[in-house]
């Protein structure tokens, strides 16, 4: 982050309840301005009941939250510089593309032709030129999602919250509509603040990414960060695989694509052999899990020259890849 950066969302000691589940607890967080922040947890951690609150469809038990320096707490959602996009995309079925984008502005009573070129506008950035007359149910699950993303920028919010938008899509156009939503975000300039439960979603797409177990933030940092130090057993497990090896009588963590694994040759300072148990095959790599000579099973994505399930190994890696949790 540039230390130029202004903080555009600023939350303080937030907490929610529903009956007796605590869904956030005591979360603070500074969002800068123009980045690309990510809430990353698994089901039911908190992340959405945050957003909403920022949003303000939801209203805290207690602490604060500041958009560009002002306390919203008790505005209402219109009344707040933010926009939503949900994973269910929310358009009106029976209105055509043009009109669903211009809403929001028809609303604030903003003039036709305005309404229209800026509408029009927004359709461009999302790539969806001459499909302004269409109703949603003649576009495809992407072209609606760029929909939706279209109404929200059309309104210039300073802060876009995005709830699991992509959740809807297939693998492929998912990953597709993650390169296109970065290069859109670093286009607009807006400060986007995303929810997924995908670590590899959070990791291709944000500048930082706020790690929550139990409506807490467990761990804030940029992508690498994250993946190379991360600083509980929790974030270790939860963003990429990692092997928990014993090594004289201390655990270490090691990712598997930093073990190397070969029938003679080493590569780094630390070193133990053991035997091919299995080559599981998943599509772009290898797995390969080794019995190693501790009693540990190493996971390896990185071979060196042939093996074959039995033989005799080696694994080796780097001391200064391992991390302690
Ligand atoms: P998901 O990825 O499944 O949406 P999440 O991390 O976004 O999960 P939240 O939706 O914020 O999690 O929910 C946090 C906790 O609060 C969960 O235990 C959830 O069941 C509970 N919760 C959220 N909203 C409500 C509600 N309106 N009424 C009762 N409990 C709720």
């Amino acid at each position: 982050m540039l230390e130029t950066a202004t903080v555009t969302v600023s939350i303080r000691n937030l907490s929610r309840s529903f009956g007796q589940v605590k869904a956030v607890d005591g979360v603070d967080l500074d969002i800068f301005s123009g980045e690309f922040l990510t809430l990353l947890g698994p089901s039911g951690s908190g992340k959405t009941t945050v957003l909403r609150m920022i949003a303000g469809f939801e209203k805290p038990d207690s602490g604060s939250i500041y958009l560009g320096g002002k306390d919203v707490a008790q505005l209402p959602p219109y009344e707040r510089d933010v926009n939503t996009v949900f994973q269910d995309y929310a358009l009106f079925p029976h209105m055509d593309v043009l009109s669903n984008i211009e809403y929001g502005l028809r609303v604030q009573g903003v003039e036709k032709s305005q309404r229209k070129s800026r509408a029009e506008k927004a359709l461009a950035q999302v790539r969806l030129e001459g499909f302004g007359d269409r109703k949603p149910a003649q576009l495809s699950g992407g072209q609606r999602q760029r929909v939706a993303l279209a109404r929200a920028l059309v309104n210039k919010p300073s802060v876009l919250l995005l709830d699991e938008p992509l959740g809807a899509l297939d693998l492929k156009l998912r990953e597709q509509m993650q390169i296109e939503l970065k290069e859109l975000q670093r286009e607009v300039e807006i400060t986007f603040v995303f929810v997924t439960h995908d670590q590899e979603e959070a990791l291709t797409m944000s500048d930082r990414i706020a790690v929550f177990n139990h409506g807490k933030i467990e761990q804030l940092g940029t992508p690498r960060e994250i993946y190379e130090n991360p600083l509980s057993p929790f974030v270790s497990e939860f963003v990429g695989q990692t092997n928990r090896i014993t090594l004289a009588g201390k655990q270490i963590n090691l990712r598997p694509e930093f073990v190397t694994i070969s029938k003679s040759s080493k590569s780094g300072d630390r070193s133990m052999s053991g035997v091919l148990r299995d080559a599981i095959f998943v599509g772009a790599s290898t797995r390969y899990l080794v019995d190693a000579e501790n009693g540990d099973t190493i996971v390896s994505t990185r071979p060196i020259g042939e093996i074959q399930v039995g033989d005799q190994v080696q694994l080796s890696w780097e001391s200064k890849k391992e991390f302690l949790v």
